[in-house]
């Protein structure tokens, strides 16, 4: 972009208004004229999308402009349902934490529409009994919580996430596969009550 009055490529961008196609107001730092200039980005794409709820995931597909920077953890609308990005794969055939739009071959990605399923497990010296639970996505679930479920209560010991095994500290619900947990007498005082958010009855597992 040059200044019209004198050529300089050289501006202060006074204002800047639109998402797609960006209208600017800039001032020539040369010589101080006020000049207007519209870019228009690309044609948006489609850009395939796998989105994950609870057990199952689906593929579709998005519109985005080629030039546009992905992130995880950015959030997309698809179809007025907000999905966050997990992962995006990119044209050289790995995982990466952004990319532009034009490099981007998949992205996964998971409903915040949904609560997180999350999976409980607590081991009665060798007996596990096991649940799962519809909690909110930004739910915490910290090591050493004692909780209590139906009639079950326990503390939890440790946490299973999309990464790694918790043993100390706290994992949000929406990464969060799975709680490990002793079982407690009954009477001590829990943290918190997931009876309400049970998604199955207890089940044995030998
Ligand atoms: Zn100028």
């Amino acid at each position: 972009m040059n200044c019209p009055v004198c050529g300089s490529e050289y501006y202060e961008i006074l204002k800047s208004k639109g998402k797609h196609s960006k209208e600017l107001l800039l001032k020539c730092e040369e010589c101080g004229n006020i000049y207007r200039e519209v870019i228009i980005r690309e044609k948006p794409v489609d850009v395939r999308i796998i989105i994950s709820e609870f057990e199952s995931s689906k593929k579709e597909f998005i519109k985005l402009y080629p030039d546009e920077e992905l992130e995880v953890d950015d959030i997309l609308d698809i179809g007025g349902r907000e999905v966050a990005i997990n992962s995006i794969e990119n044209k050289r055939g790995g995982r990466v934490g952004k990319s532009v739009v034009s490099d981007i071959v998949t992205i996964w990605a998971s409903s915040m529409d949904i609560p997180a399923r999350v999976g409980i497990s607590v081991d009665f010296g060798g007996r596990i009994l096991s649940n799962k639970v519809d909690v909110d996505r930004d739910f915490e679930f910290h090591v050493g919580d004692v909780v209590k479920l139906g009639n079950l209560l326990f503390k939890i010991n440790s946490i299973k996430t999309i990464e790694r095994k918790v043993r100390k500290g706290f994992a949000k619900a929406s990464v969060a596969k799975r709680v490990y947990g002793k079982p407690l007498e009954r009477g001590e005082r829990h943290n918190y009550d997931l009876s309400s958010k049970i998604v199955q009855k207890i089940q044995k597992e030998e």
